[in-house]
């Protein structure tokens, strides 16, 4: 079994990151910018936001944190998102999910202009990455992609299983697998960027341990502990565990697979923490420099 080490390899790209901002800089030009929004004071978005402005400050890349109170009004947060999509200084943003109850996500992330949108989850990104036009694609399924890439584990031809039909996650992944690989993108073999057969399951799948035992690939974003047990995957399978579960004691985070008992079974895969994750993060860096780049030219 080897572990897909994601805490590695986005180390690594972080350094191939602040290689090409510091050569930016050397040209003369203006270093990058990303603003993240957050809205009220979930201490589990807090966190993602201060390790994503960190990762930032490690590459170069301005950071600016725009925090709201939880109160703030569905037209006040449509009206930052203008602001923020008028601001020149600003190459990209994101807006922290989740958001209040009395705020509509669709409304709020509909209204992020889409060359700024370095989550790719504006309708529009999301439409020309099914369609295989330049996009920012949507982090999470970018990081798992990147991550799939840089281990050399191809998804060409192979039976792809995504636990999860969510549209950060669970529906992007599935789409950017199946995909024929139009784009060429740094660091990664050809061979790893789609062509997969995909199937998407999600809570209303019946037989689920069934269609897992016939994965290759096994996704699984579902957000439940323990959901994928060592019952249901094929010896040799690569098991991407997106889920972040915080546990009873309320300190430890899990995913949604049984680690343990998984893991001598898998070929390779991904721990919580340490896998997905800190893909995520270094996707959202990728995302911003390109939105830079093609915000400059
Ligand atoms: P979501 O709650 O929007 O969707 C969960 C999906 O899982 C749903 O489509 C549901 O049908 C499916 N599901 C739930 N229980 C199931 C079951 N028993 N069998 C089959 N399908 C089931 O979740 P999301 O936003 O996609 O996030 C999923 C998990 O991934 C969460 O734990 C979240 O915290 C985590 N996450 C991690 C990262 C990261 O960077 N590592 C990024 C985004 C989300």
């Amino acid at each position: 079994m080897t572990l897909l080490d994601g805490k590695h390899i986005a180390s690594l790209i972080r350094a191939e990151l602040k290689q090409q901002v510091d050569q930016l800089l050397a040209d003369g030009h203006r270093a990058p910018k990303l603003a993240v929004v957050i809205v009220g004071h979930n201490p589990a978005s807090e966190t993602y936001v201060n390790n994503k402005i960190k990762a930032c400050a490690e590459v170069g890349i301005q950071a600016e944190k725009v925090a709201l109170e939880a109160d703030i009004t569905e037209a006040d947060l449509l009206q930052e998102v203008q602001r923020l999509n008028q601001d020149p200084s600003v190459d990209g943003f994101i807006v922290q999910l989740p958001l209040p109850e009395h705020i509509n996500e669709t409304t709020i992330l509909s209204a992020i202009d889409y060359r700024k949108d370095v989550d790719g989850l504006t309708p529009e990104n999301v439409g020309r990455t099914v369609q295989g036009l330049p996009s920012l694609v949507s982090a999470t399924p970018k990081g798992i992609r990147e991550l799939l890439a840089r281990y050399n584990i191809p998804t060409a031809g192979r039976h792809v299983v995504v636990i999860g039909r969510s549209n950060i996650v669970g529906k992007p992944v599935a789409m950017l697998l199946m995909q024929k690989p139009y784009l060429s993108l740094p660091g990664m073999s050809a061979a790893s960027l789609g062509d997969a057969t995909v199937t998407i399951c999600h809570s209303k799948t019946q037989d689920l341990a069934a269609i897992c035992r016939t994965a290759d690939i096994i996704i699984v974003a579902a957000g439940s502990p323990k959901l994928l047990t060592a019952d249901m995957v094929k010896p040799g399978a690569t098991i991407i565990d997106v889920g972040i579960n915080r546990v009873m004691d309320g300190y430890r985070l899990v995913g949604d697979v049984d680690f343990d008992a998984v893991a001598p079974k898998a070929a390779y895969i991904t721990p919580v923490p340490g896998g997905v994750g800190p893909m995520t993060i270094v996707s959202l860096l990728q995302n911003t420099l390109q939105a830079y780049q093609n915000h400059k030219s």
